[in-house]
């Protein structure tokens, strides 16, 4: 019988075969930031990530957030918010993370200048794209992508950081890597531009089952659920 995995194991495993691919497509591991995704996660497991070197988690929900920040060991971590954000939320979270990973209106980013003025702060963001998901309007298209960055930079507390992408589920390695390739693109493209307030420094692509795939497009951030902490468990 095979043993359980400890979370060390797991992510040792992990970092050898970022290594291994960064190495085969002539890249450096050490560009690569690996989070960890939290959802459903127990805290207690997440502070075993956290003890185990994790220093970026990944939160989907407001609420799930907030419910569990006080009990995590957070000296060394930083939290980035990855889920869909409806604006009457922001403010629950504006204090709690460094980076807002979906992006995807004008009235949210409208909504985070508000509260980043409330609480005298900055926000790095990341826009989320929808690259082939025909079924779930999370994420701006590619087609309007040039309006929503032009508006978007002009919000003075907001940084617009890079990208981020969720290609659609149930496709083939192949439509998941052209799907990456496409993020890949327009991630070059935009940074040539040099466009004010926006600067292209994370490209954030790759899931359990295709990170190795993105790192082979220039991602530069993983977001890592169940291969570090097991099938999740929605009850
Ligand atoms: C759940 C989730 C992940 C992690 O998914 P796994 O397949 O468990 O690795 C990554 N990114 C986002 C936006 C998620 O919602």
């Amino acid at each position: 019988m095979e043993q359980t995995k400890t979370i060390q194991e797991i992510l040792n495993r992990i970092h050898d075969n970022i290594a291994e691919t960064c190495t085969q497509c002539g890249r450096s591991s050490s560009d690569v930031r690996l989070m960890a995704v939290t959802k459903t996660v127990p805290p207690e497991r997440v502070n075993e990530a956290i003890a185990c070197g994790v220093t970026l988690l990944g939160e989907n929900k407001a609420q799930e957030l907030c419910a569990k920040y006080d009990a995590y060991q957070k000296e060394h971590v930083e939290i980035h918010f990855i889920g869909h954000l409806q604006t009457n939320k922001v403010r629950q979270i504006i204090d709690k993370v460094t980076m807002i990973q979906s992006l995807d209106s004008i009235p949210l980013a409208k909504e985070i200048q508000r509260q980043c003025e409330k609480h005298n702060r900055e926000m790095d963001c990341l826009v989320e794209v929808n690259i082939g998901n025909e079924l779930t309007k999370s994420g701006v298209s590619t087609d309007e992508l040039d309006d929503f960055l032009a508006q978007a930079a002009c919000f003075d507390r907001l940084h617009l950081r890079g990208m981020m992408v969720i290609p659609p589920i149930f496709t083939s390695d192949l439509e998941k890597e052209r799907c990456f390739a496409d993020l890949q693109k327009l991630f070059i493209d935009i940074r040539a531009k040099k466009i004010d307030n926006i600067s292209m420094d994370f490209l954030s692509m790759g899931m359990s089952d295709d990170y190795l795939l993105a790192l082979k497009h220039g991602s530069n951030l993983i977001r890592l659920g169940s291969v570090i902490f097991g099938r999740r468990n929605y009850n």
